[in-house]
């Protein structure tokens, strides 16, 4: 089995390189590969021609335009990343009957109530970083092919930067953090989703009526206020000298961004977690884990 991942250098897919490596033959690709091959799915052409040369009976795309923000001002390359590229991904895959795997985001829903979004809830996303990644959704699900898309949120990974990290930093440096408290959901680990990912793979192989949208995440939830204080708490009981001495939780409001971010990031993940035969730990157990590896303890 040819498995071909794009955005291996991501968080989502490094974890992948690892999870998918059992697998089959596994060309992972990130936008500067090389061998006549090319990763950048600002390039269409390209990367239509990759596919081709590969011939993959797997597509696993995990690169994506993932700067929120700066979506509101280059629209028109998330657009291209995130809606165009996935199209094609998706055409190619149908024309030789191959998967395509993809990710998406809770972003793609408008935020409002505190009900747990589900797969058949109707999109309406709030920002051009939402608008994207739907427009990508409504392409491969058009497309025919067979896949399975990964609607996550909150992603973390060990590796780079995360909320984590910037927290423990914050709370080195400075005695009061202000945190958002009126935005919830479920930090969700890349090393999760990439070994949910190779599981669900191998079922879908012999079930290919599985292909479908997934809800994957964490289980729980916490607002961002509540994560960075169940961080700064872990780190000093862990013995991590820190200055901070007040995590104080704000609103939305106080914290304007040029997009703007949906309150309610709640997913239900009752589909995946029953086609699959899956469980999905809670949040603290993926996050204590990352604290474990980034503070060496
Ligand atoms: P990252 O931002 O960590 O990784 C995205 C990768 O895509 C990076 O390696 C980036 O490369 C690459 N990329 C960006 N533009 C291009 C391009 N034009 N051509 C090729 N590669 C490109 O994202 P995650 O791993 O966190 O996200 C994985 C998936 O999960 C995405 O689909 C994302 O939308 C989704 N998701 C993420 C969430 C999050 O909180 N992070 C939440 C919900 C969903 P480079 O580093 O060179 O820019």
């Amino acid at each position: 089995m040819k498995i071909l991942l794009f955005g291996k250098n991501g968080q989502v897919g490094w974890e992948l390189q690892r999870s998918l490596a059992p697998l089959g033959d596994l060309i992972s690709l990130d936008r500067h590969s090389s061998e006549g091959l090319s990763g950048d799915l600002s390039n269409l052409d390209m990367l239509r021609a990759t596919i081709r040369q590969v011939r993959p009976d797997i597509i696993v795309n995990a690169a994506a335009y993932t700067a929120v923000d700066k979506a509101e001002s280059e629209t028109e390359l998330a657009q291209l990343v995130n809606g165009s590229a996935s199209r094609v991904m998706a055409e190619e895959a149908a024309s030789r009957g191959a998967w395509l795997i993809h990710y998406s985001t809770d972003y793609v829903f408008n935020g409002q109530g505190t009900k747990a979004w589900q797969e058949t809830d109707a999109v309406a996303p709030v920002n051009h970083y939402g608008a994207s990644k739907s427009a990508g959704e409504q392409a491969i699900i058009a497309s025919g092919c067979k896949y399975l898309l990964f609607r996550t949120s909150w992603v973390y990974g060990a590796r780079g930067n995360n909320f984590a990290k910037t927290m423990l930093r914050l709370g080195k440096e400075r005695e009061t953090l202000n945190v958002i408290a009126d935005q919830v959901g479920a930090p969700t680990g890349a090393d999760l989703i990439a070994d949910v990912t190779a599981l669900a793979i191998q079922k879908a192989m012999i079930c290919p009526e599985l292909s479908g949208v997934y809800h994957l995440a964490a289980s729980g939830e916490v607002s961002w206020h509540g994560y960075a204080s169940y961080v700064i708490d872990f780190a000093r009981s862990q013995g991590e000298s820190l200055m901070v001495t007040t995590v104080n939780p704000i609103e939305t409001s106080d914290y304007p961004t040029p997009a703007r971010r949906p309150l309610n990031s709640r997913l239900n993940t009752q589909k995946l977690r029953d086609n699959f035969s899956l469980r999905l730990p809670d949040w603290q157990s993926g996050v204590t884990r990352m604290l474990r590896e980034v503070l060496n303890k």
